[in-house]
């Protein structure tokens, strides 16, 4: 690619907003939690691979993925999210490669990693972008519009890194605290500022 964009920030903070937006600009957006779903859809080597080390229960009736079920299993056992992650992470990784090397010399590609500082990928990208919204308004988010308890989404935030670490990763902090439409805007001003003088000089310009 010609610029490898890295997007992350904390769960419900506007990632796939902005991710959303930078297509509209003529990114190529790869998707991790798209990926790590592809990769164990229902007759895939990802999903034989899960079914063998988690045993039938991870398997729904109509053959795709049980997620509550695999969720409950390696919530309570760490050996078996070693297990499936073991198998997950290495397959979206290889596909995630994919699909950077299929968007060619030209194109900008940006990658939606929501754990791309708790895993150390920082230094993979040319840009990290970083998405904060206030945690108070995003637990309210989640709470509303994924019908999670609050206890369930003050959980999950505090399974994930910190504001101020993903901070230090960023090379651009995007401030989620006022309307969509003022996202989306700060976003093309992102775009503006740090992608098109990037893409100046080249012939055939961005997909
Ligand atoms: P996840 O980590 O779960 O994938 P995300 O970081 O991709 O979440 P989004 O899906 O972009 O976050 O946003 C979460 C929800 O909050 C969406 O329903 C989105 O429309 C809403 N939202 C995000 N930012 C704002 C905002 N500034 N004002 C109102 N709603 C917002």
């Amino acid at each position: 690619p010609r610029l490898h964009i890295g997007l992350t920030g904390g769960i419900a903070s506007g990632k796939s907003t902005v991710a959303a937006e930078l297509s509209a600009l003529g990114a190529i957006v790869v998707d991790a939690d798209a990926l790590s779903r592809a990769v164990v859809e229902p007759g895939s080597e990802g999903l034989r691979r899960v079914r063998e080390a988690l045993g039938p229960t991870a398997i729904a009736a109509d053959g795709s993925m049980d997620r509550a079920a695999v969720g409950k299993l390696v919530f309570a056992d760490a050996e078996a999210r070693a297990l499936l992650n073991g198998i997950i992470h290495p397959l979206v990784r290889a596909e995630g490669r994919r699909l950077v090397t299929e968007a060619g010399p030209d194109a900008v590609v940006v990658q939606d990693v929501p754990l791309l500082v708790e895993s150390g990928q920082a230094g993979a990208y040319d840009l990290v972008l970083v998405v904060e919204a206030d945690p108070e308004e995003r637990v309210v988010r989640m709470v509303r519009d994924r019908g999670m308890t609050e206890d369930d989404a003050r959980a999950r935030m505090a399974a994930q890194a910190t504001d101020e670490q993903r901070r230090a990763a960023a090379d651009v902090l995007i401030v989620n605290d006022a309307g969509l439409e003022d996202l989306r805007r700060t976003t093309r001003r992102v775009w503006e500022q740090y992608v098109t003088p990037r893409l100046q000089g080249s012939t055939s310009g961005p997909h």
